[in-house]
């Protein structure tokens, strides 16, 4: 947790290039070896005790796409770079700078780079949070009653 020490003693992080900060480590998506995920990273650029958030930089390499998922807790999202489509419920959207996303709690998601571009986006959460659901095949065949849904889904897993 190295990152979040450099944050709290330092107020001030300047951009070091192409979405990448001085003093901000650029870790891997997440550790969880259960979860489906291709080329992505997360740099935690705001965590303190003081805050009940935390804001992240996830960054998607073209043709990845990160975990489907749901929890409890909600995620804010500001797209930063490139385009793409994400997954909110029952929903495809297609992404495109500066769009806001909402993921309300226990809502399967995932995110995808489509655009041939990086998709770069922050994305706010509570610091305390819980873990991650993965989708059983139930819940999967259930999203895939959906066409667009199914499309998207197929696409993502390399299908
Ligand atoms: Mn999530």
């Amino acid at each position: 947790m190295t990152e979040k020490i450099n944050i709290r003693k330092q107020p001030l992080h300047r951009k070091a290039h192409d979405f990448r900060w001085e003093g901000v480590e650029e870790l891997p998506y997440k550790e969880d070896k259960r979860a489906l995920f291709k080329t992505i990273t997360r740099q935690t650029l705001f965590s303190d005790p003081e805050l009940r958030g935390e804001l992240r930089y996830f960054e998607i390499a073209p043709g990845g796409f990160s975990t489907l998922e749901r929890h409890e807790h909600v995620h804010a999202v500001l797209i930063l770079r490139g385009s793409g489509r994400c997954l909110v419920g029952k929903k495809v959207l297609a992404l495109e700078v500066c769009d806001l996303v909402t993921v309300p709690a226990m809502t399967w998601h995932q995110f995808r780079a489509t655009g041939g571009t990086p998709l770069g986006f922050l994305c706010m959460v509570n610091a305390a949070r819980d873990k991650p659901q993965l989708p059983t095949p139930r819940d999967i065949a259930a999203l895939k009653e959906d066409a667009q849904v199914a499309a998207f889904l197929s696409e993502a897993a390399g299908e």
